[in-house]
């Protein structure tokens, strides 16, 4: 019996050394810092090491570090710390950083609504968790070094058909990402956040106690709205009884009990919209982005598709988001999906300058390779400049270009034809109007149908010299009313099946 009395002092022991040892927020499938597994950069920092990172840290900030979920008074803040031994280094752009898993007091998750209401059916999944980190930022412009703890929060849906919560960090997000990005500051609360749609941003998240700020340039405005997500928090402690024994008198017995709170976490979530009848036209864009304490998503996760077609160093983020919608529209169409990606295949890894133009028009300029667009139109207007963008991908040379202006300009108005005529643009545009009212140049793009398909290829039972006909004596002419295309050059010595080789090309997979 004596054996039992030491057995549970040594219990007592472990149980006050278990309330000191921190249980890993996500141990399932963290990659360890001696893998190298992807989604880290492969490339070691050269100036934020772990070891500088690590030594920042432990100057600027206690062991172990407060982490408030919320603004509410009875809420208890998660005591957090990194795990050094896993950390390791990342890099893109402007930023090093060295991430490490944290860890805290007791289990705490965070979940959505949906998760937090179905949370009993799906208990216990090995899916069901966040991702966390505590990172420590080298911005190398300005030498600031500063420290915020990322959590991952996905939708129900995503964790349960992604297997790779694990692999999304500060500067990596899988590609599918669909839930949330909250940043703390060490010993404080929420900095701000990012919610996703299916790898994109949709929208901003802040404090609740952060006034919203309606910022209106150029006609966006920011439209903010409370979400409530809910943190559970596993507390447990030992409960020590004395029962009587009747051999020592009174004997401890020691429970480990532990009970899960559930917490609401509210925040604002901010979802810029762009308003068609606001002040639009002269900038004045001033900083609108630049939210003092922001931690900025890159561009690349604003708008991957975008990015991977244009460039243009000033452009604030909404503006990305705001072409990222037009592609989205673009992609959705057969022939757009198909347009989009053989352009960016024929770029391999060029980009085209992109400008918005305050003029009602647009273009494309193979000369200085610049994209010009009016924010006021639609994606249709879009489609088309790439098009020409992606002509121009297609010629050999400018001289070739400019001597077959009118046969590109040809080309890209029928498939601009058959884009807007599939879709919702097409009501009251000047397709619509320009057909009713009989213009020439729609009219005769537009009655290209009876002769070639949506492929561009000559229709069944029609001969070659009805199009070579049609295009010189009608098509042509119908364009040279048109002051905008009067000089154009149309060249006759092309085949005119060959005009409708781009088309023909991105319309392969439809
Ligand atoms: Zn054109």
């Amino acid at each position: 019996m004596r054996k039992i009395k030491g057995n549970r002092l040594m219990f007592i022991i472990l149980a006050v050394l278990c309330l000191c040892i921190y249980a890993c927020y996500d141990g399932v499938d963290f990659p360890s810092g001696k893998s190298s597994r992807s989604g880290k950069s492969k490339k070691k920092n050269k100036e934020l090491t772990t070891a500088i990172a690590r030594q920042w840290f432990e100057a600027n900030m206690t062991p172990v570090v407060t982490m408030r979920s919320s603004e509410a008074k009875d809420v208890q803040a998660a005591m957090v710390k990194p795990k050094w031994e896993d950390a390791y280094e990342a890099n893109r752009g402007k930023y090093e950083v060295v991430q490490t898993p944290i860890l805290t007091r007791g289990r705490r998750m965070f979940v959505d609504a949906e998760t937090q209401s179905e949370f009993e059916k799906i208990r216990g999944q090995k899916y069901l968790r966040n991702a966390a980190r505590m990172v420590i930022r080298k911005d190398l412009k300005t030498g600031e070094i500063r420290s915020f703890i990322t959590v991952f929060v996905g939708s129900l849906e995503y964790m349960k058909k992604s297997k790779r919560m694990g692999r999304n960090s500060y500067l990596y997000r899988e590609t599918n990402f669909d839930g949330k990005v909250l940043f703390f500051e060490p010993n404080g609360g929420l900095i701000n956040g990012w919610k996703y749609r299916n790898g994109k941003i949709v929208a901003k998240i802040m404090p609740l106690s952060e006034d919203a700020k309606f910022i209106i340039t150029r006609g966006w405005v920011e439209e903010c709205y409370t979400e409530t997500d809910y943190e559970l928090t596993e507390e447990c402690h030992d409960e020590v009884s004395i029962e009587p024994d009747e051999e020592f008198g009174d004997a401890w017995v020691v429970e480990h009990v532990c009970d899960e709170v559930w917490t609401p976490i509210e925040y604002q979530v901010c979802y810029d919209v762009w308003e068609e009848d606001g002040d639009s036209g002269d900038g004045g864009i001033g900083d609108g982005d630049g939210i003092g304490g922001d931690v900025d998503p890159s561009e690349n996760e604003v708008a991957p598709n975008a990015k991977k077609l244009f460039q243009n160093k000033d452009m604030l983020v909404r503006d990305w988001k705001f072409i990222e919608e037009k592609l989205d529209s673009i992609m959705k169409d057969c022939m757009g999906k198909g347009l989009y990606n053989s352009l960016v295949d024929s770029l391999k890894g060029e980009h085209i300058s992109f400008q918005f133009f305050t003029e009602e028009q647009a273009s494309f300029n193979p000369q200085t390779n610049t994209l010009q667009w009016n924010r006021n139109m639609e994606s249709n207007q879009l489609f088309h400049e790439l098009m020409h963008a992606y002509q121009y991908q297609n010629e050999k040379s400018l001289d070739s270009w400019r001597n077959a202006i009118m046969n590109m300009e040809i080309e890209t108005h029928y498939a601009h034809y058959l884009y807007i005529k599939g879709s919702s643009e097409y009501g009251g545009s000047d397709w619509e109007k320009g057909i009713k009212g009989g213009d020439p140049r729609i009219l005769s793009t537009a009655n290209l149908k009876g002769l070639l398909d949506a492929k561009g290829n000559l229709r069944d039972g029609m001969i070659i010299e009805q199009l070579d006909i049609y295009l010189e004596f009608n098509v042509v002419p119908s364009f040279k009313q048109d002051i905008n295309y009067k000089k154009f050059v149309y060249d006759k010595s092309r085949s005119s099946l060959s005009n409708f080789s781009n088309l023909n090309k991105i319309t392969k997979d439809c």
